[in-house]
């Protein structure tokens, strides 16, 4: 029974599933997953290693069993304890001369490779610490980083790259991880996974010439086709057939593919056009600029002295219709988070220039300055908010490598304690904000009127912020009163 279930985990298709945060949790190593069946006094030494019978084993090899001999389907002991997640007995056998690296199965796999396939992180650093090589290739051509990413297996992956491991590395068709993961995973998250680790993204496989892009559509992978756009990937890279990538969403007849790689290209089209480069340059003033007029427009048009409402109303649609159509045209422009607080900005603008010229006349001197006062502390603490860093927690790709090592030996690399997105330990109450695209320490809120986070160095800020903004809308009902 043990025999057939070990075959099949290993010698199997590939299939993909999720281990996430339970991997490393479930690995700890005894009990094993197979009930103790056999009594342990006489069963042989492949059954007791799989079953992790750590004194049986020491008494055959102590009466003179040779570790390296391989059993008739060519398996060492070394591969059955890796696969078993049996720590000691790997300790045992590499101690009493075991070949860390032998090749045995079916499919020529060296242990390490089983253990990737089962997802044993904690084996995978066992075996690497004891020399085993995850560069060598298995019988199907694939090398260590592609079962883990074939088996999606995402600590295993972050720890081999972080233990040096090309992202880029290449199975014996030529096709990288990224490749693999485009034609064969299901969901987005194992391409994201990937993506952080800047991978080529132009890379071309051996036999098809095809690139990651490529591989997606052909396999109708759209949350990698989605990805990949995203990320830059080229549109203009031939394969071996001299297919482009909208070539082969044209063949697979996948209309919504074909319509994604055709809006991707008008953007990137768009975004070379001059006129736009330098809309770019001075986006946030431009922002602003554009704001603070419409704001002005809507105000004039409902202060017309005309008397009709339809006159009044058809020049409000018209104005919001062409805020529209500018806003379209801003979109893709990286800036664009920091729309509501032109508009924040420009309302409270125009506010204080009715305050100024509308009601000056009509207040006392004092009112007059306390509204100054309220005034410059909002802005003052609305510039405060804006530009302290809330708490972004920044590493660079060594320290990233040097956390995920960490993180791996101190048995916590953990989706729970680790950020996928940013290859971060995740400090106390931090949360991944989405917009800003990194976590944040202490994470109030992503502030819609900032468009920056709220997080432990500027909170205190951001409080005031809303204090004085409070304020300010007080002394404007005050003035109209
Ligand atoms: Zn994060
Ligand atoms: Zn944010």
């Amino acid at each position: 029974f043990v025999n057939r279930q070990c075959k099949s985990h290993c010698h199997g298709p590939h299939r993909p599933h999720m281990h996430s945060s339970h991997s490393v949790h479930e690995d700890k190593g005894l009990p094993g997953p197979y009930p103790i069946a056999e009594d342990p006094s006489t069963c042989g030494i492949v059954k007791a290693t799989q079953y992790g019978m750590l004194e049986r084993c020491k008494e055959l090899v102590e009466a003179g069993y040779d570790v390296r001999q391989p059993d008739k389907e060519n398996v060492t002991l070394l591969h059955w304890a890796a696969i078993n997640n049996r720590q000691e007995l790997v300790k045992y056998y590499i101690s009493k001369g075991a070949v860390v690296d032998q090749l045995g199965g079916d499919l020529k796999s060296t242990p390490l490779h089983w253990a990737i396939r089962q997802g044993h992180l904690l084996m995978v650093m066992l075996l690497l610490k004891c020399g085993a090589d995850p560069s060598l290739i298995d019988g199907e051509g694939f090398s260590s980083i592609h079962l883990a990413v074939l088996f999606q297996h995402m600590p295993i992956i972050a720890y081999l790259i972080a233990k040096g491991q090309n992202i880029d590395t290449t199975d014996f068709n030529g096709q990288t991880p990224l490749m693999l993961t485009a034609q064969k995973s299901i969901g987005p998250e194992p391409m994201k996974f990937l993506l952080k680790f800047n991978p080529s993204l132009n890379a071309v496989d051996n036999v098809q010439k095809n690139t990651a892009l490529h591989w997606a559509i052909a396999s109708g992978n759209t949350s990698a086709v989605d990805l990949l756009l995203e990320a830059g990937a080229s549109l203009d890279i031939k394969n071996v057939k001299g297919e482009r990538p909208l070539d082969i969403a044209y063949e697979s007849q996948n209309h919504f593919m074909v319509y994604m790689i055709q809006e991707e290209e008008k953007m990137r089209n768009r975004r070379n056009n001059r006129l736009l480069k330098i809309v770019e340059k001075y986006e946030l003033f431009l922002m602003l600029a554009s704001s603070l007029t419409f704001m002005w427009a809507i105000g004039y048009v409902m202060d017309l002295s005309s008397d009709s409402w339809l006159l009044k109303g058809g020049l409000l649609l018209s104005l919001l219709f062409v805020m529209s159509l500018f806003v379209r045209l801003l979109v893709g422009l990286k800036n664009l988070r920091y729309l509501p607080t032109a508009f924040l900005l420009s309302s409270v603008f125009w506010m204080s220039m009715t305050w100024f010229f509308w009601f000056l006349p009509d207040i006392l001197y004092t009112q007059e300055m306390q509204f100054c006062l309220d005034m410059m502390g909002f802005l003052y603490y609305f510039y405060k908010t804006w530009s302290t860093d809330p708490g972004y927690i920044k590493t660079s790709e060594e320290e990233r490598k040097e956390n995920i090592i960490a993180l791996a030996e101190a048995g916590c690399l953990d989706f729970r304690t680790f950020c996928t997105s940013c290859l971060v330990r995740k400090p106390l109450r931090s949360v991944h904000c989405l917009a800003c695209q990194s976590c944040v320490a202490r994470y109030d809120q992503h502030s819609l009127w900032t468009g920056q986070c709220v997080g432990i160095g500027n909170h205190y800020y951001y409080l005031l912020f809303l204090v004085f903004l409070a304020m300010t809308g007080i002394w404007m009902l005050y003035g109209t009163l």
